[in-house]
């Protein structure tokens, strides 16, 4: 067979720059230097920029551009938004947080720090299906609830939250709900006001756009304490000089990403179940979370016998660039916290692969991955010396919906 090229399945941990956003970023990183702060005109053309990126990342998430406030990423919208509204509702006496536990570390390590704090959190449990029950979490409302943070979409596994009802329970009951949008966003089709949310999350990597951007859209009327103190940007709020290329290159990442969802979605679909449905047929494999509500491009996949980062290690020698789970947690040889609460054994856990597909992978592609990872589960099997009793029925593993 022909060499293959490099073949990039790891676009939830991180996506190339898309070709606009490089061009929408490129004046503003070369002649446009202004300050958006600068009185004159340079600075003035980064500041009409700035404000016109703000009014398009806006109408993508069907939101008033007041409600944006520009930050580094993911990691820092969540961190803002649970300690600003932990905060702010304690001033009320209402101390209590309820999240799920298998949140991105950005939220799960800030609710341990909010415990260390003297916020108690209520841990939401993730059923075998990776979802969250609404009902649960209304049954977890108390009187001195502040905060309900329940992620859009798993970034390990893909599945995506029933964000809407829980919106709704949270809105009824007076309690904020805040949810980290960051694999939702260009992903799927955000509609804050319908969502009934309080505070989304959003990290620009994630869908084509630059790294170190994000942004933390806040319901209008909703007041936060600032995250910094300093000058009077982001309305004193977060403060320091803005990242006029980083920002435009969001917005225009942002607009191209919605404006070709729908094409994109059928695609990706397509191409993810093509390739689960050839890995789900080696013997001893399963897909991990709901079927049906899932990222189009996201699959987790568990083979029996194997040990993910060794797969990871064998699939790179052959070009194909995936992930054991998060980013954040790899090397660190830890089971996926995301499976072990879906409840996964320890050992199965271990044996599992992210795939998050791109537009510009093609069937040929995943072809030529699905076999190889054939190879490479096949081959960690046959130096396991644990494999022939898994095989032969003498290790058992039991997870939540099936045994194997
Ligand atoms: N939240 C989720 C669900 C993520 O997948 C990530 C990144 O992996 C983050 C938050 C953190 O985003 P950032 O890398 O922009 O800090």
């Amino acid at each position: 067979m022909a060499e293959h090229r490099f073949l990039y399945a790891d676009n939830a941990a991180t996506t190339p720059l898309s070709p606009a956003a490089l061009r929408a970023m490129e004046p503003f990183l070369t002649a446009q230097y202004g300050n958006p702060s600068s009185l004159y005109r340079l600075g003035q053309e980064a500041r009409r920029a700035v404000e016109q990126a703000r009014r398009d990342l806006a109408a993508c998430l069907h939101a008033e551009p007041e409600e944006i406030l520009f930050t580094s990423g993911g990691t820092e919208s969540d961190n803002w938004a649970l300690r600003a509204a932990a905060h702010r509702m304690a001033a009320q006496g209402k101390r209590r947080l309820i999240t799920s536990s298998f949140e991105h570390p950005a939220v799960l390590h800030t609710c341990r720090a909010l415990e260390q704090e003297g916020f108690s959190v209520t841990w939401l449990p993730v059923h075998g299906d990776g979802l969250v029950r609404p009902e649960e979490v209304e049954s977890a409302l108390r009187e001195d609830t502040a905060l309900v943070s329940i992620m859009a979409a798993n970034n390990e596994i893909g599945t995506v939250q029933p964000v809407e009802e829980i919106g709704r329970l949270c809105r009824a009951h007076g309690v904020l709900f805040h949810t980290d949008a960051v694999q939702a966003a260009g992903n799927l089709p955000i509609d804050v006001k319908r969502w009934q949310c309080d505070l989304l999350s959003v990290s620009a990597h994630k869908f084509h756009g630059p790294k170190g951007m994000g942004l933390l859209w806040r319901r209008k009327g909703l007041e936060l304490p600032a995250l910094l103190t300093g000058g009077e940007q982001e309305r004193g709020l977060r403060p320091g000089t803005e990242n006029t290329a980083g920002i435009v290159g969001m917005a225009a990442a942002l607009q191209d990403a919605c404006a070709s969802l729908p094409a994109r979605t059928a695609r990706l679909c397509a191409l993810r179940d093509r390739l689960a449905e050839q890995a789900l047929r080696l013997p001893f494999s399963r897909l991990n979370g709901s079927r049906d509500h899932r990222l189009p491009g996201t699959v987790n996949l568990s083979f029996a016998g194997t040990d993910g980062e060794q797969l990871l290690l064998l699939l790179d020698l052959q070009g194909i660039a995936v992930s054991t789970g998060s980013a954040c947690e790899s090397g660190s040889h830890k089971a996926s916290h995301v499976l072990l609460a879906l409840g996964l054994p320890e050992e199965l856990a271990r044996g599992s692969l992210r795939f998050s597909l791109g537009e510009d992978l093609t069937e040929t592609d995943i072809d030529y991955m699905a076999e190889k990872l054939a190879g490479a589960v096949q081959k960690i099997r046959l130096m396991n010396p644990l494999w022939e009793r898994i095989e032969s029925g003498r290790i058992r593993y039991s997870v939540p919906d099936e045994t194997f």
